[in-house]
């Protein structure tokens, strides 16, 4: 049984990390980025992306399919304006991609949803794949708490931050969603696999 825990926590994962907008904007990029290098995973995909503004790319998300739906049924041929009476926590998020509704689509009911796709969509962001052994759990703990304020110093958020709606990064939660977000935010083609010389030294 143990050698089976063990075996099982030591699989080779991938994981998504992003630096959101504030991170790029105030100059964290490097520091974000040599945390995970140094710490010995493996990074496999790596691009800044501006997340477009408008309601446009794959409609995923199911809010804005509900928004387009409501639209045609009441005979309006745009999507502008923002109906009426609609407020902005029950209709629709503000003009956000679809890749970041479908993101965060765990979220859609939560208050700050709107403000949570207004700021992924504020300002270009960093896509990262990184693989290792262990590597979700880990990077999680390299990122620290949700909360900047409860993240223990030493830790990116813990470091870095103050406030959970400027929290600097991403990390996936378990490796199913780290493929998943691998998958939506890059491309066929984006993503590398290659052998890193320091393998031997880090994993035995
Ligand atoms: P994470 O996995 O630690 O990033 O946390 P969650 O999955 O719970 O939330 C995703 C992101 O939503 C967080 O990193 C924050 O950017 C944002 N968020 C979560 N809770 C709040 C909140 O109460 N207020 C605001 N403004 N943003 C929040
Ligand atoms: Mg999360």
């Amino acid at each position: 049984f143990l050698p089976h825990l063990v075996a099982s926590m030591e699989e080779v994962e991938q994981t998504y990390i992003m630096i959101k907008p504030d991170g790029v904007q105030r100059g964290l990029v490097g520091e974000i980025l040599s945390r995970f290098e140094k710490k010995g995973f493996k990074l496999t995909g790596l691009k800044l992306f501006q997340c477009p503004k408008e309601l446009a790319e794959d409609l995923h998300c199911s809010l804005v399919s509900c928004y387009v739906f409501l639209f045609f049924v009441l005979g309006f041929a745009t999507l502008e304006p923002r109906p009426e009476g609609l407020s902005e926590t029950t209709s629709l998020p503000p003009r956000g991609s679809g890749k970041v509704c479908e993101h965060y689509k765990d979220l859609q009911s939560k208050p700050f949803f709107p403000k949570l796709i207004d700021y992924i969509t504020s300002g270009p962001v960093v896509c990262m794949g990184w693989e290792g052994v262990g590597v979700v759990a880990s990077a999680r703990k390299l990122i620290g708490a949700t909360n900047p304020l409860n993240a223990e110093p030493g830790t990116i958020r813990g470091d870095l931050a103050v406030q959970t709606g400027r929290n600097v990064v991403h990390g996936s939660d378990s490796p199913d969603n780290g493929k998943r977000e691998i998958g939506l935010w890059f491309k066929e083609g984006e993503l590398c696999a290659w052998t890193a010389v320091q393998e031997p030294w880090l994993v035995e």
